[in-house]
């Protein structure tokens, strides 16, 4: 089964190709957006909305089934902040080193983060959508330490990890274990298995 998957973020195509590719779902292949194939503007106030938009337009374009996942994190001390705005919370063409710093300014050592992922699936030729979603939750780190990951990860220190490591710190296969994308991904593909026996 092919499923393309809707984003020209290459940290998340990374991550979704280690999730998807092995086990049980082995026959499923995540095939790559064109580069010249653009996607909606992420304008919805949901994540939900936003891959949903995302996922359709892909579908639309290409006429197979798509997914596409929009993600970010959520500080309870900036009340929910900047969730939606996570990419580009430090301004419109921030950089994740930009977001990661502001996030570190405006939030007390050891405040509670959460990394929200919504995945939207969308078949349309079957006319079926479908959204799932994954949520990992952690503490913000007195400094950022660790060069894997992307994103806030160098500050993100998950609860369910070992101890004292940041998300960057982690290995891929520790990462997707416990992520809010590996999660929602296991998700999907719990479905996409039920659908497919059914
Ligand atoms: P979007 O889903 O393309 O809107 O981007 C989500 C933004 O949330 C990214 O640019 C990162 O800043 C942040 N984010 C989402 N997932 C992760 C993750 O796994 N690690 C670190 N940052 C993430």
């Amino acid at each position: 089964m092919k499923l393309l998957l809707a984003t020209h973020n290459e940290h998340k195509r990374r991550e979704f190709e280690r999730l998807l590719a092995g086990g049980a779902s082995s026959q499923l292949q995540v095939q790559v957006l064109p580069e010249d194939l653009e996607l909606p503007p992420e304008a919805g106030e949901t994540f939900a909305e936003n891959a949903l938009a995302k996922a359709r337009a892909a579908a639309d374009a290409s006429g197979g089934a798509s997914f596409a996942d929009d993600s970010g994190i959520a500080a309870a001390a900036l009340g929910g902040a900047p969730g939606v705005r996570s990419a580009r919370y430090a301004g419109e063409h921030a950089s994740d080193g930009e977001n990661l710093r502001k996030l570190m300014r405006e939030v007390p050592v050891g405040g509670a983060l959460e990394y929200v992922c919504a995945i939207a699936y969308v078949d349309p030729v079957r006319g079926v959508e479908r959204l799932f979603e994954g949520r990992c939750t952690g503490r913000l780190a007195a400094e950022p330490r660790g060069e894997r990951g992307f994103g806030y990860d160098p500050a993100f220190l998950p609860d369910d990890g070992p101890d004292g490591l940041t998300m960057a710190e982690l290995g891929d296969e520790q990462k997707d274990l416990i992520s809010h994308r590996g999660n929602a991904a296991r998700a999907m593909l719990a479905w996409l298995e039920r659908e497919r026996a059914a």
